[in-house]
């Protein structure tokens, strides 16, 4: 996979036929707390003394992918204006990049966390795309994606898939239990590398790529989701499949190698 470009919010990268951009929709600082420990620690304890509330920055990524003859497809839309001001920012990120919304015709989602589903939306409440004709969705995450009522109007478009299926012919669906219902890892092959974009995978990347036993308060079974992590960052570790993750920093797309017990992330760059 070869950088082609870069900017404050985009990045752009070429592998075989395919081009991927990263999109950033901005960040958000949440406690630090919210990453547990096996030991039932959590990360204030461990970072920082009790009486200061420690923050951690969280990046929120999407994706672009595009393929010639072969629909533009999203992966994961941003918060939109559902969330904190520092979110919501794919369009003007989508601007930079030189990409018009209108050329967007499928979103895939990893899941149906707010930050990742209620930028179909801007923060005005404009529809961000205008040609949009299909949400891949896992089909567990249907129901809370309906839970949401501002984007009821986009039901029709819902096309809920299984691990194993494939959205289109060059990307694979794969489960990445845990997190959420339904969270969904898409598995792009270019022919020349193999690229998961990953969701959720991984949260605080300063530290669950080191020790990824750490779990998320906001993980929907903890353990669930540790196991996951665990046996995916082997596997790409083993196969050097790129990962691209929703919270993994900027660019958000990188490596993993082995280090000591855990793991480095190595950004593409
Ligand atoms: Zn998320």
């Amino acid at each position: 996979m070869k950088v082609l470009s870069q900017s404050a919010n985009t990045m752009a990268c070429v592998s075989g036929s395919s081009k991927v951009w990263s999109l950033c929709d901005g960040y958000v600082d949440l406690p630090a707390r919210l990453l547990r420990y096996r030991n039932g620690k959590t990360g204030r304890q461990a970072v920082s003394p009790p009486q200061e509330e420690p923050l951690v920055r969280l990046s929120v990524n999407c994706f672009l992918l595009d393929r010639a003859g072969s629909d533009r497809i999203l992966i994961d839309c941003g918060a939109g204006g559902s969330w904190e001001p520092s979110m919501g920012h794919l369009e003007e990120a989508m601007a930079e990049a030189g990409i018009d919304t209108s050329s967007i015709s499928v979103v895939a989602l990893t899941h149906a966390h707010g930050d990742h589903i209620n930028g179909l939306l801007t923060p005005d409440g404009r529809r961000t795309f205008g040609n949009l004709s299909k949400i891949v969705i896992g089909e567990d995450a249907v129901a809370e994606f309906l839970a949401e009522p501002r984007l009821a109007d986009f039901r029709p478009l819902l096309a809920p898939i299984r691990a194993g299926d494939r959205p289109v012919d060059h990307l694979l669906a794969v489960a990445i239990p845990g997190h959420a219902p339904g969270h969904m890892g898409y598995l792009l092959s270019t022919g020349e590398d193999d690229i998961l974009f990953c969701g959720d995978l991984i949260h605080v990347p300063a530290a669950q790529f080191a020790r990824p036993e750490l779990t998320w308060a906001y993980d929907a079974d903890e353990t669930m989701a540790r196991d996951s992590r665990i046996r995916l960052l082997q596997e790409a570790a083993d196969a050097q499949v790129w990962l691209a993750g929703a919270h993994l920093g900027r660019p958000g797309i990188g490596r993993i190698v082995k280090a000591g017990r855990g793991y480095g992330f190595i950004p593409a760059a």
